[in-house]
C-alpha cells in the first residue's frame, strides 16, 4: 500500500518561490565589483531570476544544458543560482583561481554552453574564450553601459541588458527531481579534474539538512555572510539554506581581506559568517592589531581544512564567537559533518570542551560514515582506532560526470581519502588526508597535529607540516612556517615550544621558514607544491 501524500518533485525553483512569498522583505546585500553596495530582497531575486529563465529560454538551450559562471559572491551570481537550476539547466561554477589551461580542460570538458561572467575576469575570458569550443554565448555580469568596447569576445552581452529585455513573469517548469542541477569540478589532486553532478533532490535535502539546528543552524533571523566562494561547492549550499529559511544574505563579492569581511560583518550586522581557516586566519589579524571586537556576529563555520585550535580558542575566548568545525568535499555537497554540543558537553571544564570543539564533528543525518583498516575491516567508534573515512548517503557521490576515473564506490560506499578516527558519541576526527599523513618508523605522525602546535606559537601566520625521506625512520616531519609581520622565532625557540605538547617522536625534526606557503584555489595549502619548492632541501644529518 502506498502513502497518499502528494507527490511532489524537490525542485530548486521551489527555494526562491518559498523566499518570495514567506520571507520577500528580507534583504540580500553584495559588496560589487563596482566597489558599492547593492541592496534588495528575496522578491527582487525571484524576480531577476525569472527573468534569467527567460533569457535562457531565448537562447534555445536544451535541459540539462551547462550555463557556466566566473563570478565572486553576489547577488547576480545568486540569481543565476536559481535562474538555470529553476529552468533544469545545469548552473556550473568555475573557479577562477584555477590556471587558465585548467579553466579552458574544464569548461570543455562540460561542454559549457553559456558563460557568465563578472567584470574582474574579463582578462581571463578575453585569454581563454577562443579555446573555449562549446561556449556560443559570453554574458559580462554588469550594466550595458560598463560593458568595454573591442573586447574581442564575440557576441558579449551586458548582463543587465540580456535579461533587462525579458519579463519577469514565468512559469518555473517541473520535472524529475533527480535531472542535474549543479556541477562542481574538484581540484584534482591526482589525474585531470572530475566534477561532481549535483541533483535537485540532493540540492534540496542538503539544504535541508543543513539548515537544522545541530548542523549550521539557520533560521529567518540570521543574517548570513558565506565568505566561502559560491564556485567553491555551491558555498557549502548556503545560498539554499538561507532561502529556505529566509535568512537575509550579505556578500563579499572580491574583497576578501581582513578589513573588508570585518566591516560587512559589522555595517550588515552578520549573525553566521562561514569561511575556510585562512580568510579567518586575516580577519584576526586585522582584528588584533586594531584592537577590535564584534558587536553581532554569534557564531562563524570553518571547514575546507582543519580549524587551528589557536583559531577556535581566539573566536571564543577573545571575542565570544562559537566555531562550528565542520567537514565536507565537494563530493559531499559538501556537508559531512559539524562540530556542536551534545548535553553531556555541556558542563564540562573548558579545556575538556575544547577537545571535543577540535574534532570535525558528528554526521548530519543523512551522511553515514565509517573507519576501515587496511583490509577493508570496520574498526571501532573508540576515538583511538584511526582508518579510511568512507561514507554514504543521498547527498554523496555515486560517480563523477562522465563517468570519469570509473565508479568511485567501494561495497556503495564513497571513500574520501581522508584518514579519521570517531568516537563513542560519533564525533569524527580527521588526522590526516591519506597522501599527507607522515609515515615514521611503522608508526603515523598526523601532519595536522604538527600543524596545530605550532599555529598556537605568537610569532606564527601559517605552519604546513610535510613529511620528509629518511633513511632509518622512512619519513620524517619538518613544518614549514611563514611569520607573523614583526615577529620573529627561532628554529631552536619553536622546536622548543613542542616540548609537552606533544610525544617526542612527533616533534618536528626541522623548521624551514618561507615567505608563504602555496595556497590553491580554495585557500587550501597544497602540499605537493610546497614538497616541489623543497625539493633541495635535505633533512639535518641525513
Ligand atoms: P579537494 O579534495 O579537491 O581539496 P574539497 O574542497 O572537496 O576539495 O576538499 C575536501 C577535503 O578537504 C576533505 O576530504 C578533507 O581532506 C579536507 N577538509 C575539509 N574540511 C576539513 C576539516 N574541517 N578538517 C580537516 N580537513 C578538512
Amino acid at each position: 500500500m502506498l502513502g497518499l501524500m502528494q507527490s511532489q518533485q524537490l525542485l530548486i525553483s521551489s527555494l526562491i518561490e518559498f523566499a518570495e512569498r514567506h520571507h520577500g522583505e528580507a534583504e540580500v546585500v553584495s559588496r560589487r565589483v563596482e566597489g558599492d553596495i547593492h541592496r534588495y530582497t528575496y522578491k527582487g531575486v525571484a524576480q531577476r531570476s525569472r527573468q534569467v529563465a527567460n533569457a535562457l529560454d531565448g537562447m534555445n538551450l536544451a535541459f540539462s544544458d551547462r550555463v557556466a559562471t566566473l563570478a565572486w559572491n553576489g547577488y547576480r551570481h545568486l540569481e543565476l543560482y536559481f535562474g538555470v537550476s529553476g529552468t533544469g539547466r545545469v548552473l556550473h561554477t568555475l573557479n577562477p583561481r584555477l590556471h587558465p589551461d585548467q579553466i579552458v580542460w574544464i569548461a570543455n570538458h562540460a561542454e559549457d554552453q553559456v558563460l557568465c561572467f563578472d567584470m574582474s575576469f574579463l582578462p581571463i575570458v578575453k585569454a581563454v574564450h577562443s579555446r573555449c569550443t562549446t561556449i556560443k554565448h559570453f554574458v559580462a555580469l554588469c550594466d550595458a553601459d560598463k560593458l568595454p568596447p573591442d573586447t574581442g569576445i564575440p557576441g558579449l552581452l551586458s548582463y543587465e541588458a540580456w535579461i533587462g529585455s525579458h519579463p519577469s513573469e514565468y512559469k518555473w517548469p517541473e520535472f524529475d527531481e533527480n535531472s542535474a542541477s549543479s556541477m562542481c569540478y574538484t581540484s584534482g589532486t591526482t589525474g585531470n579534474p572530475k566534477a561532481a553532478l549535483y541533483s535537485h533532490r540532493s540540492t534540496m535535502i542538503h539544504a535541508l539538512a543543513g539548515a537544522l539546528p545541530d548542523a549550521l543552524s539557520m533560521s529567518a533571523r540570521d543574517c548570513v555572510l558565506p565568505v566561502v566562494p559560491m564556485f567553491h561547492v555551491n558555498a557549502w549550499g548556503l545560498p539554499y539554506s538561507a532561502a529556505m529559511t529566509g535568512a537575509k544574505l550579505v556578500f563579499p563579492g572580491p574583497a576578501m581581506d581582513g578589513k573588508s569581511i570585518f566591516e560587512l560583518i559589522e555595517s550588515e550586522r552578520v549573525s553566521f559568517a562561514a569561511g575556510v581557516p585562512t580568510v579567518w586566519q586575516m580577519m584576526l589579524a586585522h582584528m588584533q592589531s586594531g584592537k577590535l571586537r564584534f558587536s553581532t556576529l554569534k557564531r562563524t563555520v570553518i571547514g575546507g581544512s582543519a580549524c587551528p585550535p589557536a583559531m577556535i580558542t581566539a573566536f571564543n575566548d577573545d571575542y565570544g564567537v562559537e566555531v562550528l568545525h565542520a567537514w565536507g568535499m565537494t563530493e559531499m555537497s559538501p556537508l559531512g559533518t559539524v562540530c556542536t554540543l551534545k548535553n553531556k558537553h555541556l558542563e564540562m571544564e573548558s579545556a575538556e570542551k575544547m577537545k571535543v570543539r577540535l574534532k570535525q564533528g558528528r554526521g548530519v543525518f543523512g551522511v553515514d560514515m565509517k573507519i576501515v583498516g587496511d583490509e577493508g575491516e570496520e574498526l571501532p567508534w573508540d576515538g583511538k582506532a584511526y582508518g579510511d573515512l568512507l561514507v554514504k548517503g543521498p547527498w554523496v557521490i555515486s560517480a563523477y560526470f562522465k563517468g570519469e576515473g570509473g565508479s568511485p564506490l567501494v561495497d556503495g560506499w564513497f571513500p574520501t581519502g581522508d584518514v579519521a578516527t570517531i568516537d563513542p558519541d560519533g564525533y569524527m576526527q580527521i588526522t590526516d588526508r591519506s597522501k599527507d599523513v607522515i609515515k615514521s618508523g611503522g608508526e603515523w605522525i598526523s601532519s595536522i597535529d604538527v600543524e596545530n602546535v605550532a599555529m598556537a606559537h605568537p610569532a606564527v601566520a601559517m605552519a604546513a607540516c610535510i613529511g620528509m625521506k629518511h633513511p632509518k625512520w622512512d619519513e620524517r616531519p619538518v613544518i614549514a612556517v611563514v611569520k607573523k609581520p614583526g615577529s620573529e622565532v627561532t628554529r631552536e625557540e619553536l622546536i622548543a615550544f613542542y616540548e609537552g605538547k606533544t610525544a617526542k617522536w612527533q616533534i618536528p625534526d626541522d623548521v624551514i621558514f618561507v615567505e608563504a606557503i602555496p595556497l590553491g584555489g580554495t585557500g587550501k595549502m597544497q602540499k605537493v607544491k610546497l614538497r616541489e619548492m623543497l625539493q633541495d632541501y635535505k633533512l639535518p644529518g641525513v
